[in-house]
């Protein structure tokens, strides 16, 4: 027995002991916390998350859809990465005003940009409702508990809002294992008032991107605005900066090597519990062949954006979204591989079987890593025709879309009624496709289609085929998209308006003349084959996979707990504000190499003159940095651009604020290592590094470079 403790310790310390490893909710910091104290933190748990009292939290957002935004002024000015912001600051530009190239900044509040449809959250509060959701599922049969369950959290969620006024939602963490429910404000007035041009905020381009050293100034500005109640509103010009409860105070007192440091913000998606079966999955399966179609993809939109500045703009955002994972999965691909995180995987569950014999759970421990396992290979078919899909259908070419969501409001046409609910939508859908038309070239979708198009049909099993009985793909190609409506906007335009007046029940000659043209065109016909693929085969096996394996996780989760006991753990990402911490630090990812943590202007010049278009810059940024024009942000005649530190970060931390101590604002998270990417599957703390553009950088480019120092006035400022 003896023996059995003692090697039952020493495992669970191995397991343990990783330095940095999680991302803490902060509304429960209890262990976390006493190690953040130790390693340099000054704050209380009061300090950094209240609901009672101004805390850090007030400063922070979800940003848009998926990244974080702090707060940086009592009038509404927010930052947030150059990369989290470029989807307004595209959707601003043109060849005319290329704020791409260029940069923007507002030198008064009446040039601030707004931004349709983006949006800024704040979380009031996240609170753990762990017992009542379990007590509300005891005694609920195995084929009754996703409905109930979503039942049941959607009740906890309605009676807080109620009872709070605010938004919100219980969701489930680490396989529903725990629960929290959040409460939320969202502000709707969101204005661009500063980006810098690319060769600041994406300086490096996709050659950097994921790579230390880094000398990236990836920030942009926006400001919240709010009505004379503070509160959201819709843009209007009478509305009022927002006045946030908290507004981070900068610090340009600048970072050591070994400085603690914290990042708060809103990571999206981690999987450190998946077992060596998931990351088999994900790492020998899923990656490979989404790398594979991405590297296709961008080929195409590559080439066209070099070809003239209009589609440089146009394919500015999609080439951003689709570059970032691809580059990112080979990084992960790597370091899994390096690390033989499969192996070590399978090396951790014959360590908790040995636990698991302790208390007698080893059968139930192993049939459930073998039901998992089983999981994943009966269900392979279909996850990766599914991933195929998405890389296809939500990545690829974009004609397949925008017919599907026409052709979504067509099947509605026979219950809206006409009048508000149908025009309404149509007007809606109006907006949508000029949207869509002004960042499209026919060319360049045809293109990415026949890139594309012959290694989807392999993973459809035949359902899918794009055939012509004569013409080579190519040729087959430029005919249907040549033949089709959406090849002329003007018509898919004058469509949409015509079907506005009728409803599809009840036609007018016009929109018969549409009908009968839209039914028999290639591209229109392959779309609606591909949504009923994808609704009918491919949702129904991917839905039955995914709950069949959060319940067997579930299960295995709970179990792992049990025999853990009270220790406390991290809960996997899933988009709710988390805290993580380390220090300032390098790191010796590769046998004979170091990283050292600080970036200086001097990389940027230095880079520049290899030639590498990604690290072109423009005359003046090259005459500040040569000549020294550091103003009051330069140290012994360097200027501080970017830092690494040991922060367990990932997507959706992108924009979030990097913390000293102090809770004072040093820097905004930007991105990871390279041989970092496998974090969100593999954490290992030697290796592991974020990436942060140092503040110092980030207020020389706007006070001195770009002359927009009236901001700084703004902001609380600590030299
Ligand atoms: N650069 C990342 C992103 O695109 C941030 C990260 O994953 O570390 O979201």
């Amino acid at each position: 027995m003896k023996k059995h403790t003692l090697s039952f310790l020493f495992i669970l310390t191995s397991f343990y002991s990783f330095a940095f490893e999680g991302m803490w909710i902060p509304s429960v910091l209890n262990a976390a916390f006493d190690d953040m104290k130790a390693n340099g933190l000054k704050l209380s748990k009061e300090e950094i998350y209240s609901i009672n009292n101004t805390s850090l939290k007030d400063g922070i957002v979800i940003f848009g859809g998926g990244c974080t935004g702090e707060m940086v002024s009592n009038e509404g000015l927010m930052f947030t990465n150059h990369h989290c912001g470029f989807d307004n600051i595209q959707y601003h530009s043109s060849v005319k005003n290329d704020y791409l190239k260029n940069g923007f900044w507002a030198m008064n509040r009446e040039q601030e940009l707004a931004c349709p449809g983006l949006t800024a959250t704040f979380v009031i509060e996240m609170r753990d409702v762990t017992d009542e959701v379990l007590l509300g599922m005891e005694g609920v049969e195995e084929k009754d508990r996703a409905a109930k369950m979503k039942d049941l959290l959607s009740a906890i969620a309605k009676r807080e809002k109620a009872e709070k006024k605010c938004d919100g939602f219980v969701r489930g963490f680490n396989y529903n294992t725990q629960f929290f429910l959040v409460l939320t404000k969202t502000y709707t007035d969101v204005r661009l008032v500063g980006a810098p041009p690319s060769c600041i905020g994406k300086f490096g381009g996709d050659t950097d991107n994921w790579v230390w050293p880094r000398h990236t100034g990836d920030f942009s500005v926006f400001r919240i605005y709010a009505n004379d109640k503070n509160e959201p509103a819709e843009y209007s010009a009478a509305n009022k900066p927002f006045k946030p409860a908290h507004h981070f105070p900068i610090s340009l007192k600048g970072v050591k090597e070994g400085d603690f440091t914290m990042v708060y913000g809103f990571p999206g998606r981690t999987e450190h519990l998946l077992t060596s079966a998931g990351v088999a999955y994900n790492h020998e399966q899923l990656a490979p062949m989404r790398i594979d179609f991405r590297e296709k993809n961008l080929e195409v939109i590559n080439a066209a954006m070099k070809s003239s500045d209009e589609l440089r703009i146009k394919y500015a955002s999609k080439q951003s979204n689709v570059a970032n994972a691809y580059k990112k999965w080979q990084g992960q691909e790597l370091g899994l591989n390096k690390f033989n995180a499969i192996q070590l995987k399978k090396e951790e569950e014959a360590k908790w079987l040995e636990i698991a014999k302790l208390s007698n759970k080893e059968l139930e421990y192993s049939n459930l890593l073998s039901s998992i396992d089983k999981l994943y290979k009966d269900y392979y078919g279909v996850n990766i025709a599914a991933a195929a899909y998405a890389e296809f259908v939500f990545n690829g070419p974009e004609v397949f879309q925008l017919y599907q969501d026409f052709n979504e409001i067509r099947v509605q046409g026979g219950q809206l009624k006409k009048g508000n609910q149908w025009e309404g939508k149509m007007k809606e859908f109006l907006e949508t496709a000029k949207a869509f038309y002004k960042d499209y070239d026919l060319e360049t979708d045809k293109k990415r289609f026949v890139a594309m198009s012959s290694m989807f049909e392999q993973f459809t099993k035949g359902v899918i085929h794009f055939e012509h009985p004569k013409l080579s793909r190519e040729a087959a190609a430029d005919l249907w998209f040549k033949q089709s409506m959406v090849a002329d906007s003007a018509v898919f335009l004058g469509m949409i308006r015509s079907f506005s007046k009728d409803t599809f029940v009840k036609m007018s000659g016009k929109s018969k003349k549409y009908a009968k043209r839209l039914s028999a065109e290639y591209l229109y016909v392959q779309a609606i084959a591909l949504n009923d693929y994808y609704n009918n085969t491919l949702v129904p096996s991917k839905r039955e996979f995914n709950t069949k394996h959060d319940q067997l996780m579930e299960k295995y989760v709970f179990l792992l707990e049990e025999m853990r006991g009270k220790k406390e753990k991290w809960c996997d990402a899933n988009s709710t504000l988390r805290l993580t911490y380390g220090r300032v630090e390098g790191s010796a990812p590769v046998d004979g190499m170091a990283y050292t943590p600080f970036t200086t202007g001097q990389g940027i010049l230095d880079k520049n003159s290899t030639g590498n278009p990604d690290f072109e810059i423009n005359d003046r940024l090259k005459m500040l940095l040569q000549n020294k024009e550091f103003g009051s942000y330069g140290v012994n005649g360097t200027l501080p651009v970017c830092f690494t530190g040991s922060n367990h970060t990932t997507g959706g931390n992108s924009g979030s604020p990097a913390l000293n101590g102090n809770g004072e604002w040093i820097g905004i998270n930007f991105d990871r290592t390279w041989e970092s990417t496998m974090s969100d599957l593999y954490f290992n703390s030697e290796i592991c590094r974020n990436v942060m553009t140092d503040a110092r950088y980030v207020l020389w480019v706007i006070d001195i470079y770009a002359g927009a120092g009236h901001l700084l006035n703004e902001m609380t400022i600590l030299r």
